[in-house]
């Protein structure tokens, strides 16, 4: 059984709707409005059960009765009420059979559960108690009325439309960069010292950097990333040389015979002519370095890519969208 011939069978089987196009379970079960879903992508069958609901005095649950609720219910790991947003999160459970008894389980008490503290279905922006539909706006799902859903719209494309009207600063952006580069030197060298080359100094170099031009550049356009990416390269290399001046200065005995830091750092290409610097180990050090960089930039940059796509993005969940095509 694949991913969507799961999701088919727990719709099925809830009398819910699969809306394969934005991957998410919806409608009413028992009076309240569900939306079942992986938060993680990665992990589909690690499912997050979210309704809209409150007290109408407003009151929280207290942590109490959270834990009272939870030790309950085996298959579930949290209850989480932020605001009228309820949310159950279930263990992960790959066998279809037993994650469709964990979320029977589960949604079965969550609904009894919420009608004993006396929750009642409602909008989780105006928290009023009227027909809602399901909503995926900027990343986050919501259960909205018409009218709530036609302001948040508005803010979306006010807000995207800033964003867009925010001038680059291209200059800062470059300095943002090449700060946020130094922590991706600092853990290549480090690891290096310490006898590793490891993926993880990719990630933070490209993580970063990014960040680094979107904080400093006002915002990350293409032209940003590419900047990035050219100074991501730039200062592997940098940290890599930096490494070996370490390795020359202090294991090669550079130090002993009175030389600094810096004058290891220039005497690198002599060190590795006369092979003080075994150019096998110093070639395939710097290959693995760009590799590890290749691996942690591209996941990076396209999260980012795809964050930003999604912050300004509204759709009805079950509704033909720019998502795809409406999956029953
Ligand atoms: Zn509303």
């Amino acid at each position: 059984m694949n991913k969507t011939e799961v999701y088919n069978m727990l719709a099925a089987r809830f009398g819910l709707f699969y809306d394969g196009a934005n991957d998410v379970l919806h409608g009413q079960y028992e009076g309240y409005d569900l939306l079942i879903y992986a938060p993680n992508a990665s992990y589909p069958y690690l499912l997050t059960v979210h309704t809209a609901a409150r007290i109408v005095s407003g009151a929280v649950l207290t942590k109490d009765e959270i834990n009272e609720f939870k030790k309950g219910v085996k298959p579930i790991t949290n209850l989480q009420q932020n605001g009228t947003n309820i949310s159950i999160m279930l263990k992960n459970e790959p066998k279809p059979e037993k994650l469709m008894e964990n979320l029977m389980v589960s949604v079965n008490a969550l609904i009894p559960f919420l009608k004993r503290m006396g929750f009642h279905p409602c909008c989780n922006l105006c928290n009023q108690q009227v027909e809602t539909s399901a909503y995926k706006a900027a990343g986050n799902f919501y259960h909205l009325c018409e009218d709530c859903a036609g302001r948040m719209q508005s803010g979306i494309s006010v807000e995207t439309y800033e964003r867009q009207q925010k001038n680059e600063n291209v200059i800062g952006g470059v300095v943002g960069a090449l700060i946020g580069s130094v922590v991706g030197v600092l853990v290549i060298v480090l690891l290096s010292q310490l006898g590793y080359v490891a993926a993880i100094s990719g990630v933070v170099m490209a993580i970063g950097v990014l960040k680094g031009y979107e904080l400093l550049g006002g915002k990350l356009t293409k032209k940003g990333i590419v900047i990035s990416v050219v100074i991501m390269l730039l200062m592997t290399y940098i940290g890599d040389q930096i490494d070996w001046a370490l390795r020359l200065y202090i294991q090669g005995g550079g130090k002993e015979e009175g030389f600094t830091l810096f004058e290891c750092y220039r005497l690198l290409g002599l060190a590795l002519e006369e092979e003080i610097i075994e150019k096998g180990s110093y070639y395939g050090n710097l290959v693995m370095l760009y590799l590890f960089l290749l691996l942690g930039a591209i996941p990076t940059i396209v999260s980012k890519v795809r964050e930003k796509k999604e912050a300004a993005r509204m759709v009805k969940i079950g509704s033909v969208g720019d998502y795809g095509v409406y999956n029953q």
